[in-house]
């Protein structure tokens, strides 16, 4: 072969503190309903038998810090804070101590969703594509390195207009970190480049042209995002 076509798709990538080299991105799992109190007010309970997922494109990806057009097709664009991971070896059928060992590193992000067509999905028993797998959806604050934070219960908490909307603790997880990484390395063949965001508190809701969000983890550097006028 002597090369491609076209330019091969631009990597998307993540800074990490204290580091000049940035974080590659593969691929981006999310955790769905890993609150109690957000799957309730989703009109949903969490199962306890196991966690369970959705992805993301890794074009989805985009830096705190930027203003980003609200999306089209929806009318219901929400926000969700979260705790994300991401991977710095390889791990497959791990059990959860090597599941742990595999965390390069813990950043805050932001799952941007269209619940209005996430609930069209609901209702129709169709996958969350529309809903969850966005163009700027999956919005990385820089991350902090393992060997110098790990969730014990800090404070996770967003802001939109500086008003309090989210404001909970990682204690409210229902799985651990380690519970996630070891379950998803059951099915994946997981490695460095793989992010999971870890679900959302409660506290939910939509965000309009203008809205500014701002959020944080205690310890973790702050993550924001300006929603701008439609395309
Ligand atoms: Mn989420």
């Amino acid at each position: 072969m002597s090369g491609y076509l076209f330019a091969p798709p631009k990597v998307h990538s993540v800074p990490v503190k204290g580091e000049t080299e940035e974080y590659p991105i593969n691929r981006i799992f999310c955790v769905g309903r890993n609150y109690a109190a957000h799957a309730a007010e989703m009109g949903g309970e969490v199962d306890r038998d196991a966690p369970w997922y959705f992805t993301k494109s890794p074009t989805a990806h985009v830096a705190s810090d930027t203003t980003v057009p609200y999306p089209p097709g929806t009318e219901n664009f929400h926000y969700e804070m979260e705790l994300a991971l991401v991977l710095g070896a390889p791990v497959f059928r791990a059990d959860e101590t090597e599941a742990k060992a595999a965390i390069y590193g813990y950043g805050c992000a932001l799952d941007m969703t269209r619940r209005d067509r996430q609930q069209d999905g609901k209702d129709h028993r169709r996958p969350w594509d529309l809903g969850k797998d966005v163009e700027n959806s999956a919005v990385m604050a820089p991350l902090t390195r393992a060997s110098d934070w790990h969730p014990e219960g800090q404070r996770i908490h967003l802001e939109v207009n500086g008003e309090t909307k989210q404001d909970a603790t990682l204690k409210d997880m229902v799985w651990t970190v380690a519970e996630i990484v070891s379950h998803l390395s059951r099915f994946y063949h997981l490695s460095p480049g793989d992010v999971i965001m870890t679900g959302t508190p409660a506290g939910v809701g939509p965000v309009v042209a203008g809205d500014k969000i701002t959020g944080g983890i205690d310890g973790l550097d702050p993550i924001a995002l300006t929603l701008g006028d439609p395309e």
